[in-house]
């Protein structure tokens, strides 16, 4: 509907606007381009620092005339000669003559705008009254000072068409501000009296009218509730006094001067409102009470606001209006805001999310810093933009914005403490596992519960540290405690996975040193056996050794007190690094059973085929070769060699089925293995324990019994055994044989 005001060319120029900016045009359309009119004259960025006057008068008062001497604008004048209208519509310029120094020294406000609206006697819009309705209304609504331009004849000509204008005025104000009672903005209307000759004094020029305006006030028919209203209640009023342009034009420019200097800031003298302002203002004629309160970046879209209300005919209700400026620009600077939010973070969300995809998450340096600015930067952004709109709906949009931002921020945060986590685990892992090592290397005994506390204290520090850089003073999500509590659990978990790890060397060194041991005592238990004697003194004639009989007796307690010292030490040292009652009960119990099985193995080892038939030969050959008393014999022919070989014999062969049988010599049992093993822990998963051998009669689901795992030589071995041992010491005896012959012969 505005494509009236489409721009030509490429975009805006300020000469463009040479002549200001035409805001409505007689076609009643409103300019959409004004705010670029405000950026362009830097006025948008002015807050509430701006003024906006208006001037009303009948044509060709010299309205434009006066705006283009206060201010430099250029508004179109009537030439001399053809005295028509010119000003059409509302123009809007901004005052190019800031610089003025008064008499004071004293400038001009700054950001002075000013309204040159289209004549209002009619005479040329027939008798459309309907305009002047309309800009009266524009004007009271936006404007803080309204210059009302008569000639000084028209004065006192009550019935006059300024007049009408002025009971219009007075008319839409009441209108319009009946709604407005809280803010209940004051104008100043500022009386221009035009081609003043001097023979009346000002002073009664303002009497005059002041009794005008009095009287159009009484007259004027009040909406209920406002009856008793007073003029003074809604204007101050200020007079001056021009000569004619033409006729004393150095004089008219010096006044001109002077009343320029007029529109600058000013303060009321005395509290009391009253008809006689002009001499109550001090400074200029600005007073902050007529400030409609506008920011000057939401007035475009305020003015456009109201104008539309206008000239649909509805009812013009400001707070509605200035809340739906509020929404309207509050949206606009929070998606401003956001922008600028969005720069500076997305950088970082696609640096974590990278991190993430190739599962190296990354912790961004100083995210704290960056992701505080940020935040900081856009809320106070908002809130100098935003904070001079209406109060309500700006903290409304204030959370919003802020649930926005924190929104990403937390996100971020979390992706951030998740990077955190994971490198923290990590390197508390390779920390634990490489002051283990460093232990081990040294050789030194290393303190396992200690390391873990040192390195989880550091673990949990930078976790700390991190998380506390994050932290938003005042906002709940900020504080991850539970990320922290998350990251401990692991940490703790993690620990409990090292332990079982330490538990797991703890046990193979302890294995070992049971395995050195077992090998040489068990070694030297069966190197007994090569004696035939065993070890302590002469034994009574066809009683076997007692070496011989308990030789399973004697390795058995020897087995028990190794395991026992063992259990000892592992116990010790898993205490030192907090292993549990559970944790220690499954180590002992899988050392008894690792135990079982050296012991075992180290049997096996003595009894393989070459090592036992040695023994037995030697066994043999230790009573055959040797007297009771110990004494190497000397065969001679008429000796009982037959005699003394098969007594050996028979002695060493019942060492078979001794060692076939792992038995005590008490019960001729074997031990019970079962007891001493011990039920598995209730904690023990069988999944951890694959690499146990299976053990006869304790894990009875393998299907064999005690008496199979007590068993050393198989029956056939058992056979093989003898026979090959006979067909040795049948050696023996046939060589002793031929030595006694030969002992004859010599
Ligand atoms: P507007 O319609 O009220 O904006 O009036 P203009 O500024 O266009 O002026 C209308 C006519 O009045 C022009 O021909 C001006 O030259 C003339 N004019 C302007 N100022 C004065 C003045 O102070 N006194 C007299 N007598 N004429 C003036
Ligand atoms: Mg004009």
């Amino acid at each position: 509907m505005n494509g009236h005001f489409a721009s030509v060319g490429d975009g805006p120029s300020k000469e463009q606007y040479e002549h200001g900016i035409q805001v409505v045009d007689e076609e009643k359309a409103f300019n959409p381009s004004l705010n670029t009119y405000l950026q362009l004259t830097k006025t948008a960025q002015s807050g509430f620092n701006y003024h906006l006057i208006s001037v009303f008068g009948s044509q060709s008062t010299g309205k434009s005339t006066l705006l283009n001497h206060l201010f430099g604008t250029q508004f179109g004048v009537m030439s001399e000669s053809e005295r028509r209208q010119t000003t059409k519509g509302i123009w809007m310029s901004k005052n190019k003559r800031e610089d003025r120094v008064g008499a004071g020294a004293e400038k001009m406000a700054e950001n002075i705008l000013v309204m040159d609206v289209e004549g209002t006697d009619g005479r040329e819009r027939g008798e459309d009254q309907d305009f002047e309705r309309k800009s009266a209304l524009f004007a009271l609504a936006t404007s803080e000072v309204l210059i009302v331009n008569l000639w000084e004849h028209q004065v006192g000509l009550y019935q006059g068409a300024n007049m009408g204008l002025l009971k219009t005025v007075f008319e839409v104000n009441l209108q319009l501000f009946l709604k407005d009672k809280q803010s209940n903005p004051r104008s100043l209307l500022f009386f221009v009296i035009r081609d003043h000759i001097g023979a009346t004094p000002l002073a009664n020029l303002r009497n005059t009218l002041l009794a005008d305006l009095t009287n159009i006030w009484s007259g004027l028919s009040k909406p209920a509730g406002l009856e008793k209203s007073r003029i003074e209640d809604y204007f101050d009023f200020a007079f001056a006094a021009l000569p004619h342009k033409i006729l004393q034009p150095e004089k008219f420019v010096t006044e001109v001067e002077r009343l320029g200097t007029r529109f600058r800031a000013g303060h009321r003298a005395s509290k009391q409102h009253g008809l006689h302002v002009d001499h109550e203002l001090e400074g200029g004629v600005f007073l902050p009470e007529y400030h409609r309160r506008i920011p000057a970046d939401g007035f475009s879209v305020y003015a456009e606001g109201i104008w539309d209300q206008i000239v649909n005919n509805k009812d013009l209700d400001l707070p509605t209006q200035q809340e739906l400026l509020a929404q309207f620009r509050c949206d606009e600077i929070s998606r401003e805001v956001l922008e600028a939010f969005d720069a500076a973070i997305s950088p970082l969300e696609e640096k974590q999310a990278e991190g993430v995809r190739l599962g190296k998450p990354a912790v961004l340096k100083d995210l704290g810093v960056s992701g505080k600015a940020a935040r900081v930067k856009g809320i106070k952004a908002f809130e100098v933009e935003a904070s001079r709109y209406h109060k309500g709906v700006y903290a409304r949009k204030r959370v919003e914005l802020e649930g926005k931002i924190d929104t990403r921020l937390k996100a971020l945060y979390q992706g951030q403490l998740a990077a955190a986590h994971k490198s923290g685990v990590a390197s508390f892992s390779d920390a634990v596992a490489g002051a283990v090592k460093a232990g081990q290397k040294k050789g030194a005994s290393y303190e396992f519960a200690d390391i873990v506390e040192r390195e989880k204290g550091v673990a949990l520090k930078q976790f700390e540290t991190e998380a506390k850089s994050l932290a938003i003073e005042g906002i709940a999500w900020s504080n991850f405690k539970q990320q922290y509590n998350l990251y401990e659990k692991d940490l703790d978990e993690v620990s409990a996975r090292l332990r079982k790890e330490e538990m797991r060397r703890l046990a193979t060194r302890v294995e070992r040193w049971v395995r050195s041991r077992l090998g040489e005592s068990v070694g030297l238990e069966f190197n007994k056996l090569g004696s035939g004697r065993g070890g302590s003194g002469a034994p009574e004639e066809g009683v076997k050794p007692a070496t011989e009989k308990d030789l399973w007796d004697r390795i058995w307690n020897l087995f028990m007190s190794t395991v026992k010292e063992a259990e000892t030490r592992f116990v010790e040292r898993a205490k030192s690094f907090d292993a549990s009652q559970d944790e220690i009960d499954v180590g002992l119990w899988r050392l008894r059973r690792k135990s079982w099985g050296v012991l075992k193995a180290k049997v096996d080892e003595e009894v393989m085929e070459g090592n036992i038939l040695l023994k037995l030969r030697e066994n043999f050959e230790d009573k055959f070769r040797y007297d009771e008393a110990g004494v190497p014999r000397i065969w001679r022919p008429t000796d009982d060699i037959e005699g003394v070989y098969t007594k050996a014999k028979e002695s060493t062969l019942t060492l078979i089925p001794l060692l076939a049988r792992f038995r005590l010599a008490e019960t001729y049992a074997p031990p019970d293995l079962p007891e001493w093993v011990g039920n598995a822990p209730a904690s023990v998963d069988p999944k951890d324990e694959e690499d146990l051998a299976p053990i006869g009669g304790v894990d009875e689901e393998e299907g064999k019994s005690l008496e199979e795992e007590m068993t050393i030589l198989s029956e056939a071995k058992r056979q093989d055994l003898v026979v090959r041992f006979k067909k040795t010491a049948d050696g023996v005896y046939v060589e002793a044989k031929r030595s006694a012959i030969g002992g004859v012969a010599q």
